[in-house]
């Protein structure tokens, strides 16, 4: 093949000069241009390995756990203890105008309750009422909430209430998926102090911002669900409760599996 590739050159070379005799300009014939270069090999060299330490922060994260059948199942996430304390998060908030809820609001309305408390409530927004008083749940809602909370042998001072957005939408509205994600850090940040055994999410809009899920809470309710190693209870919100009471029968055993869960769980 490389004698082929010679002779070609070595032919080409010739009628070239042949040209260049004849006048034809700009025609070079060197005696490099009869060199048959070396093939370059098809496989790149292998690069350098990396010597360089890695940034702490760069390394991988604990390696993902093999199940008993061989599936990669995703490492659990567990909250890492907190050493906040609720007053230096509501300072951090302060007269909040981070998201455009703050335009019309009267109070921020902060998560109450017991700090130490084993359960916690977390509903969308505060309405009318809680806006007012800044206290969330204090409306008819948050009265059925309160007969909710007695019903599974509890006082609403020993759970902890608390909502994903701190200011009351216009017209009650669900607050948008911005102001959701610009407000629950801190309720997230609270949840971190106070490590509940349970939570209890109060309806869809919720539902859908602690757990990120875009799961309706028709499919979710009366199923545990987890947010970084806390059981998770999504069930219908009491203002829904008001407008159809039919759903307090499956709002009942949603609430018994939490009592169930909390007894059994000392
Ligand atoms: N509805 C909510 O979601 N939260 C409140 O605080 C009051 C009503």
């Amino acid at each position: 093949m490389q004698e082929e590739i010679r002779n070609l050159i070595v032919e080409t070379k010739k009628q070239l000069e042949h040209l260049r005799v004849l006048g034809v300009e700009g025609i070079q014939v060197t005696a490099a241009a009869a060199v048959v270069e070396r093939p370059k090999p098809l496989i790149p060299p292998r690069p350098e390995p990396i010597t360089k330490p890695v940034p702490i922060e760069n390394v991988a994260p604990a390696a993902p756990m093999t199940s008993l059948f061989g599936e990669i199942a995703p490492a659990p996430v567990k909250l890492t203890p907190s050493t906040e304390t609720f007053e230096q998060i509501h300072a951090e908030i302060g007269d909040c105008t981070r998201c455009p809820l703050h335009l019309e609001r009267t109070h921020v309305v902060h998560t109450e309750g017991n700090r130490k408390a084993r359960l916690m409530f977390v509903g969308e927004a505060p309405g009318a009422d809680e806006d007012i008083q800044a206290r969330p749940f204090v409306g008819r809602a948050g009265q059925l909430l309160t007969k909710i909370i007695e019903a599974i042998g509890l006082k609403r001072e020993e759970v902890l209430i608390g909502n994903v957005n701190r200011c009351r939408p216009p017209q009650n509205r669900a607050p948008t998926t911005e102001e959701a994600t610009t407000c629950k850090p801190y309720l997230l940040r609270e949840i971190a102090i106070v490590q509940p055994k349970v939570i209890v999410v109060l309806g869809n809009t919720a539902m859908k911002n602690l757990l990120d899920t875009r799961e309706g809470i028709t499919r979710l309710r009366g199923r545990f669900q987890d947010y970084k190693g806390i059981k998770v209870m999504p069930t219908f919100h009491p203002a829904y409760l008001l407008r159809d009471p039919s759903k307090k029968r499956e709002t009942w055993e949603d609430l018994k599996q939490v009592r169930d869960y909390l007894d059994s769980h000392p």
